[in-house]
């Protein structure tokens, strides 16, 4: 398997069918999941882990972290609608034993696991729906991956945030991000963003 191939497979998954935009239901797009992954995968983060996909959606980060050889993935979700599209993902592609679906919502999900994948709400539609995310991924984990806004406040908020909760940051990359324009009411049929894709690790 390589990068680009993983991202194309991505890109082809089934998404959301009615997004909620209160939920922020926007997928990964496969480059974006690809790299993220492939990160993770190179510093042996995903091979024989079980991982977590927090608000795992369609489920792009739960089956890509599978094709790259996880042991098992917990894609937690609180949207029935999202996870149903998930299961149809993971199934079309042999999938059914690694992705363990989970609805709930992700301040309720209490396994201890390696790695936390997850691609949370960016907090455009409530602001700090991030939190809670990021709270449950230091409470389970010692290394999360995830995408945020690559904006100077993000930025300083993340930073602090990280640390105050005894990780540190151990990569960040910066890529560009298509967001249907639904959700922030554009004439335009696709927003280009940037986010930053960071890599926490607990502190020793
Ligand atoms: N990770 C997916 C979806 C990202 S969109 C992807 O990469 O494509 C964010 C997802 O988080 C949505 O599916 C939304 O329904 C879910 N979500 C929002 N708040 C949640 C919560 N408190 N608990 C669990 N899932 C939540």
């Amino acid at each position: 398997m390589k990068k680009k191939h993983l991202a194309i497979i991505l890109s082809k998954l089934k998404g959301f069918e009615n997004p909620k935009i209160e939920l922020e239901q926007y997928r990964t797009p496969g480059n974006v999941a690809a790299e993220m992954l492939w990160l993770a995968y190179s510093l042996g983060d995903i091979e024989e882990r079980i991982i977590a996909d927090l608000g795992a959606g369609t489920g792009v980060l739960s089956v890509g972290a599978c094709l790259l050889g996880a042991k098992k993935v917990y894609a937690v979700e609180i949207d029935e609608k999202a996870l149903m599209i998930a299961k149809e993902n993971a199934k079309n592609l042999n999938l059914e034993g690694c992705v363990e679906l989970i609805l709930s919502d992700v301040r309720f999900f209490d396994k201890k696991i390696d790695t936390v994948v997850m691609n949370p709400p960016f907090g455009s539609q409530n602001p700090k729906a991030d939190r809670p995310f990021l709270m449950k991924a230091f409470e389970i984990s010692d290394v999360i991956y995830s995408i945020h806004l690559a904006k100077e406040e993000v930025r300083r908020f993340i930073e602090a945030f990280v640390n105050d909760n005894g990780f540190k940051i151990t990569h960040r990359l910066t890529l560009d991000f298509e967001i249907p324009a639904q959700f922030f009411f554009h004439k335009k049929r696709l927003e280009r963003i940037k986010v930053d894709v960071y890599r926490f690790e607990r502190e020793k």
